[in-house]
Parts: structure tokens; sequence; C-alpha cells
């Protein structure tokens, strides 16, 4: 089947075209700060994927969309003939609320249910909502699917997804835990089963999704049972750009100090912390780990934080489970940062979580799924390859290949 994957931000979408039956990857599509005046975006198609720039200025997110669609309608290199070829479409939803447990179709229905859940992330579900509207007119007849990041989490029970604040924020705001790269943790838990030959059912698992943003989940029994972020992506483990957790009281205190209002406030904490903010350099991991090496203190700072944040969670989960029988690492820095894996494992094997050095090297060894616990660990530590775009595709056919099924 062929699944155009739809990922919306509030100022960045990113569209793929898969071909589910052999995993292959037609088309790529990225703009990048949308609705500013250096607004870019570029596609590039298989098999070469030479990037070609597409005009989007003045254009917000859907229309962007739009005119990738022309493109793939109208470009000799395209590698479908015509905008009927795309059988589904896979979105990307940020927030499900309480709403969404699992990926769903987009039916008169659960598009109402989806557009409730847009104040839940006013950034991202937004445009998410105005891509399915678009595609709805452009391609009525294509069946759509919803994957959201928060649906592996609403399995949480009450004590991990609650707030010690007054109940009322909860009942009239929803406001809760309700996580998100859900779809990763899932499948990173699933991966990890697979590579020890148990049951996912019968296991203790601790996923670790360290990309740009990052978190970690206590998965127990194929379940999450807690996560580290919050009710936005901005709660939990140190990341590229965002703080993560920190004391409340410090955002009320630099908004009174500095006389800033709630929007600066908000992009300090997500666009100038993190990795960025205590580096002053990057927010990209490699950078900063190049900086350190080279003797400088700040990029050294921020990565003993970076790795102190991820020890303390793994270990906060592993008090929150009854069992734990891996630790999983995925995403940009959990797969293929060998030094930050024995960094993290270094603080780790008192707790049974033993690294075998040898293993750990990703010489030849990128986006292999693997253990890389010595073999007596008494918790192993598997790497798993994550791959979203993909992950949505297969999500999206399962669906739109039942609902056919059951039609027949
Ligand atoms: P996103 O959350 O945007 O999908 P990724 O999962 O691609 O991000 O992760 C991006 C992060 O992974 C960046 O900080 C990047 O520096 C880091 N990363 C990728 N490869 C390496 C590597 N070999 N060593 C250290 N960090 C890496």
């Amino acid at each position: 089947m062929i699944v155009l994957v739809v990922n919306a931000g509030s100022s960045t979408l990113k569209c793929q075209l898969i071909q589910t039956d052999g995993k292959v990857r037609l088309m790529k599509a990225l703009a990048e700060r949308v609705g500013h005046p250096d607004a870019v975006m570029e596609a590039a198609f298989a098999p070469g994927f030479e990037p070609r720039a597409v005009e989007v200025a003045g254009c917000d997110v859907p229309a962007c969309l739009d005119r990738l669609l022309d493109l793939l309608e109208s470009d000799p290199a395209s590698p479908i003939a015509s905008l009927a070829d795309i059988q589904a479409i896979g979105n990307r939803i940020v927030a499900g609320g309480e709403h969404f447990s699992e990926s769903t179709l987009i039916d008169e229905g659960a598009f109402a249910a989806l557009v409730q859940c847009e104040e839940l992330a006013p950034l991202h579900n937004p445009a998410a909502d105005a891509c399915i509207r678009l595609l709805r007119h452009r391609l009525p007849d294509t069946p759509q699917a919803a994957v959201f990041d928060t649906a592996f989490h609403t399995s949480m029970p009450a004590k991990a997804y609650m707030y010690p604040l007054p109940q009322r924020y909860y009942q009239q705001y929803g406001i809760r835990r309700y996580g998100a790269h859900g779809t990763s943790h899932r499948y990173a838990a699933q991966q990890a089963a697979n590579l020890l030959g148990r049951p996912l059912a019968d296991l203790g698992l601790i996923t670790c999704h360290l990309g740009n943003g990052g978190s970690i989940t206590a998965v127990n029994h194929g379940e999450s049972i807690d996560t580290t972020m919050g009710f936005t992506p901005l709660e939990g483990l140190m990341m590229g750009t965002r703080s993560g957790s920190i004391d409340p009281a410090i955002v009320t205190y630099i908004m009174r100090r500095d006389g800033i209002g709630f929007d600066e406030m908000d992009r300090i904490l997500n666009k100038e912390s993190g990795i960025l903010g205590v580096s002053g350099l990057s927010a990209d991991m490699r950078d900063v780990l190049a900086a350190a090496d080279a003797g400088d203190a700040d990029a050294a700072l921020a990565v003993d934080m970076y790795v102190y944040k991820v020890q303390k969670a793994i270990g906060s989960f592993y008090a929150a489970m009854t069992r734990t029988d891996a630790v999983v690492m995925t995403a940009g820095i959990g797969e293929n940062s060998a030094e930050l894996r024995e960094r993290i494992f270094a603080g780790l094997a008192h707790m049974g979580m033993i690294l075998d050095l040898e293993k750990n090297d990703v010489t030849g060894q990128i986006g292999v799924n693997r253990v890389i616990s010595i073999d007596d660990s008494p918790i192993k530590i598997c790497v798993v390859t994550t791959d979203e775009e993909m992950r949505i595709a297969r999500e999206t056919d399962a669906l739109v290949g039942g609902e056919a099924e059951a039609a027949r």
C-alpha cells in the first residue's frame, strides 16, 4: 500500500510517501520555519533523493502540503503518476487526550473529537487538523488515519498521570500527564521483546527515546505505566532546546525579574534551554560532545547534566516497576552514541545493568537492533532503531487494510 505520512508542527511539515509492502520510502519532504520570511521546503524522490526546493513563501502549514501535492502531481520524477495512487494517509497527531487510546480511521466523529483535542497541543494539533481538512478536499476518496503520540500512554494509572494540583484543573482543563513518543516507545518495547525472545506481556522494560526531544517510559507487561513527558512534551529529561523538569517557581521568578510575558517565557523554556541553553553552542548532541572533547567547560557540563538526568529517570522507573528485564535505547542519541550509552550505564551497573563495551561499539552496527549488555547482566540493555514515519505508515496500512477486509 502507498501511504502518505503527514507530520505537521506549528512551523514545520514533514511528509513521506511510503510503500508499506517492501518498507520502501518513495518521497521525503521537509518544510521549516513555515510562516516566517525565511521559510524553506525541500522534497526528494526515490531512488536518488536529490533535494529540490518548493516555493513556500507566504504559505501556512496546509498550504505547504498543498504545494507538495502539486509537485507530486506535476514533477516528471515523481514516484506516483497521480494523486490517486496514494492509497491511504497517516497523520501523526501529537495530542489525543483521553479520547484516543489507539490509532483510528478519521470519520466525522473522530474528526470532531480531534478538533476538541486541539487545545491540548495548541502549537501542533490545529496544524495537523488543517492538513486533514486540506487532504479531504484534495483526496476525498482516500482514507485517512490518525496515529497519536499519546495513545500508548493512556494505560497509565491515575497515580502516575495526576498532578498534585487542585482536582478542578484536571476536571475543567484536562490537566494531567499524557506523555509523548508513544509510537516509538511501543515499537521499542516490542522489538526488545523480540530480541530477548520472550513475550512482551511477560516483561518489565524501560524504554529510552533519546533524540532532539527525549522521554523515558516504564513499560510493564506491554503497557505504559509511567513516562517522563507530561501535560506537554516540556516535562522530564533535559532535551535539545527544552529545559525538561525544573522547579516551576523559576518560571514566575524569571517573568517577574525580567518583566517578560507568557509567550517569551514559553519560548525560553522550549527553544532556548536544554543542551543549547547550558552549552551556549548547539542543541545538537554531536556538536556538544565534540566541543566537550575539545575542552569547552559549558559543553562538558551540558553532557554531564544530560547523562545524570537520564540515569535518574531510569532509576526512578526501576523503582516504579515490580521487575525490570531490560532497558531499551532508541532515537538519534540512544541509537548512535556509544559514548553516551557508556557514560549512562557506567552509573547504573550497581542496579544490574552491565554494558558490554565491545557490543556497545557502533562500528558497522548502525541500524542493527541488538543486545549490548554482557551475557549475564541481570538486566539486559538493548538498542533498537526507531522509525516513526515507517511505524505510522504501517499502522495506517493495518487500519485501512483491516477496514477493507471487514467490508469484504
Ligand atoms: P528528532 O527528535 O528530531 O527525531 P533524532 O532522533 O534524529 O531527533 O535525534 C537527534 C539527536 O541525535 C541530535 O542531538 C543528534 O546530535 C543526536 N545524534 C545523532 N547521531 C549521534 C551520534 N553519533 N552521537 C551523538 N549524538 C548523535
